[in-house]
């Protein structure tokens, strides 16, 4: 998948938001002199990076949907802002506005060791991770680092959350093709599907 193509609503929005700081700049100037804030850049709320768009089929507007445990997540098809842009994490390009993503477990360096990252990633900051699978929002919190579930892409894939695919998927893609022809649909959509545990336990990392 390629990195979301920088569209012409995303800037009118952008730019919109601009006018709106600047008719109000005048009230918020003076309150912030009054707390001794300095005025800060404009730019848009990063939590709301833009509207949602009319009418989205999949979460009936909210923006979200709801998983297991009262947790919800961003919705997939209207409201999949990379979450990493939005943290303002660097990258190898200079990135000035947010990027749509696709959702991954991923493992980000951090100072304390790498550290699982489930969430929407563009490809940028894809890049910054050391390793990535995709998976879908009803797995989200339920999968440990390097536990295996079953991917079908064309051909059958036994993945290791957050790593990718198992370095000897092709010797297991029979038998992950035999569990996919046991569902009469993907449990967690998206063809992606739970991993029994004798398959898993032959996965080579
Ligand atoms: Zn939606
Ligand atoms: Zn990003």
């Amino acid at each position: 998948m390629r990195a979301a193509v920088p569209t012409p609503a995303v800037s009118a929005t952008v730019s919109i938001v601009i006018g709106e700081t600047t008719r109000k700049s005048g009230s918020f100037h003076q309150a912030a002199t009054t707390v001794g804030l300095l005025f800060r850049p404009q730019i848009p709320n990063p939590s709301s990076p833009t509207a949602l768009p009319v009418d989205c089929p999949r979460c009936e507007n909210r923006g979200v949907l709801a998983l297991d445990d009262d947790r919800t997540i961003a919705c997939p098809l209207c409201n999949n802002w990379c979450s990493l842009c939005l943290e303002g994490v660097p990258t190898f390009v200079h990135i000035i506005r947010p990027y749509r993503g696709s959702l991954i477990a991923g493992m980000r360096p951090t100072i304390d060791g790498e550290r699982l990252f489930e969430g929407y990633v563009c490809d940028y900051h894809k890049a910054t991770l050391r390793s990535y699978s995709s998976i879908a929002p009803p797995m989200v919190g339920c999968y440990e680092a390097g536990q295996s579930y079953i991917a079908m892409q064309g051909r059958v894939f036994v993945v290791r959350y957050a790593y990718g695919q198992a370095a000897n998927w092709q010797e297991l893609e029979d038998a992950a093709r035999q569990v996919v022809a046991s569902y009469r649909y993907a449990p967690y959509g998206s063809e992606l599907y739970p991993c029994p545990a004798e398959l898993a336990a032959q996965v080579v990392r």
